[in-house]
């Protein structure tokens, strides 16, 4: 290998000199280009491999004393790093959220790499700054349906914000609770408000004895760090059980009134739209009527459930979501944009000024740097891949997405009920659904005598994790599990398949596929011979 030489020549090529055609990175970007599919079935080779080998690839921990040449460097990527990488695109990969994406996104990814605007303020970002705003007006839109009157007035006012594009999901929670933390806190009088004093100040001005937010026990969990971050504590998040799945509005009214008699503020409840282990949504509309009763700020968490709203067809499973004082949305998961895409919206166009902060240098009063009101500093222009989606996609090409994937898990949930050996745990809702193998023999003694029920489900937990690792180790398909309370067994947790039909590209016979394998890795088991 050829060595470079520490030198401002050399700084200076790297910062300037295009590469040539021959050179190993000029390659790789072609063949990216040209073909992802074909370059990451090539490259995305050595799924096996187990992590322990990977970490011996990163376990130098001193900085290298000599440059090397870029060329180089990209042939070590490939080694290292690319040929272990997890193929997120293959349609066999349906654990997580995380899926294939539209060509389009990686020659724009350079785009926005190669402008490298800083969204923090207008003197780094003139022309993303309107965008980025035009495009959480469109979610706002979509969302809330406020007139265009509303729209006119707000869409790029200095003194208003729809919502804050961020990286993702998580910083929107904690953003949303920030702004419904400092808005039942205010400045009072003398007392200056939760963001000058602080929690604790706050807490004691307004006679509140503490602080909660209350969701289901399927609320994310980044859920629990806002309320870490936000002074509230982690214990103060109550999570309430839920063996439907879902937020039961009544429940969650009865302990906010049972709180509120001991004098503990109730924040805000959450509502979820499309839990992150089983894709359900919560009864929005009916916990927009209980957050009403409690007085409390209304937020709904529809990271994943969110662009259901583009399909006309199924838009109604989120009713009530235009009710809600914030919305969390994700771009990077079922609108099909890279990673770092996070939105959060409010109804209230006013309500981001309650967490506005200001600086000499920027963010002066009255300019329209998005940072003033962000919870992140400086951040990328992310939000042209979602503006580039949406007019690629259309509302319709969205639409169709979004209801091939639903149909696809029902599909899907029918090859399970039919199939003998498998068991479907919950049904899907969205695109998500959990299931579990269960020899024919087994569900029929589940059912005859349920007192052996725990016993049985305890070993179908071994079976479930035993084969859920091999199928992951052998790296051909992978699904996710989560151990889940069902009603169907008692309110027994149990251990669960889950898996997430996002990726077009996964076929009937993909699944299909899935499943006898699940069932040949089963067979091999002393757990299946035992039960069998
Ligand atoms: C993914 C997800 C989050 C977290 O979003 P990140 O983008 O991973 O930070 C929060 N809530 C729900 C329901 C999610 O699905």
């Amino acid at each position: 290998m050829n060595k470079a030489r520490a030198s401002m020549e050399h700084l200076y090529r790297v910062f300037t000199a295009p590469e040539g055609r021959e050179s190993k990175l000029a390659q790789i970007e072609q063949h990216l280009s040209a073909n992802l599919a074909d370059f990451l079935s090539r490259h995305v080779v050595a799924t096996a491999t187990s992590l322990e080998d990977i970490e011996q690839h990163f376990d130098d921990f001193t900085v290298p004393e000599d440059p090397q040449f870029v060329s180089d460097h990209a042939e070590h990527l490939l080694e290292k790093l690319v040929a272990n990488s997890v193929n997120t695109y293959s349609p066999q990969f349906i654990g997580h959220m995380t899926s294939a994406l539209p060509y389009f996104h990686l020659p724009l990814a350079k785009l926005l790499v190669g402008l490298n605007q800083n969204l923090v303020k207008i003197e780094t970002s003139k022309a993303f700054t309107p965008l980025e705003r035009q495009v959480l007006g469109m979610m706002h839109q979509l969302v809330y349906g406020h007139n265009e009157s509303f729209y006119r007035a707000h869409l790029h006012s200095a003194n208003y914000s729809l919502g804050a594009f961020c990286s993702g999901g998580t910083i929107a929670n904690i953003s949303a609770l920030w702004v419904a933390r400092n808005q039942a806190l205010p400045p009072d009088g003398s007392f200056k408000g939760v963001s000058k004093s602080g929690l604790h100040a706050a807490l004691r001005h307004y006679g509140y004895q503490d602080m909660v937010v209350i969701t289901s026990k399927r609320g994310h969990y980044s859920l629990s760090k806002a309320a870490d971050v936000l002074g509230l504590g982690r214990q103060n998040l109550v999570t309430l059980e839920c063996p439907e799945q879902i937020l039961d509005p009544q429940l969650a009214l009865v302990e906010g009134q049972r709180l509120q008699q001991q004098g503990i503020k109730v924040l805000a409840i959450v509502g979820i739209a499309g839990t992150t282990e089983t894709g359900h949504v919560d009864p929005l509309d009916q916990l927009a009527d209980v957050a009403g009763q409690l007085g409390c700020h209304f937020h709904v968490d529809a990271a994943w459930g969110g662009a259901t709203l583009f399909s006309n067809q199924h838009r109604h499973l989120l009713k009530g979501i235009e009710r809600a004082d914030s919305v969390t949305l994700d771009a990077h998961k079922q609108m099909y944009v890279p990673m770092g895409a996070g939105m959060v919206l409010f109804k209230d166009a006013n309500a981001s000024n309650a967490v506005r902060h200001h600086a000499e240098y920027i963010l002066r009063e009255g300019s329209k740097d998005l940072g003033a009101s962000t919870l992140e500093g400086s951040r990328n222009g992310m939000a042209m891949m979602l503006y580039a989606s949406i007019h690629i996609f259309g509302r319709q090409g969205y639409q169709l997405l979004i209801d091939e994937s639903i149909n696809k898990a029902r599909h899907f949930a029918n090859l399970i009920k039919h199939h003998d050996d498998f068991e479907l745990i919950t049904e899907p809702t969205l695109c998500l659904l959990t299931y579990r193998l269960c020899p024919a023999a087994v569900q029929r003694r589940l059912q005859d005598d349920p007192e052996n029920a725990v016993q049985l489900n305890m070993l179908l937990d071994n079976l479930t994790v035993a084969v859920q690792k091999r199928q992951r180790e052998a790296g051909k398909s992978f699904v996710s599990r989560t151990r889940l309370a069902t009603r169907r067994y008692d309110g027994q947790t149990i251990t669960v398949f889950r898996v997430v039909l996002a990726n077009p590209l996964t076929t009937s016979t993909h699944l299909q596929d899935i499943l006898n394998e699940q069932l040949e890795i089963a067979q091999q088991t002393r757990t299946w011979l035992k039960l069998s």
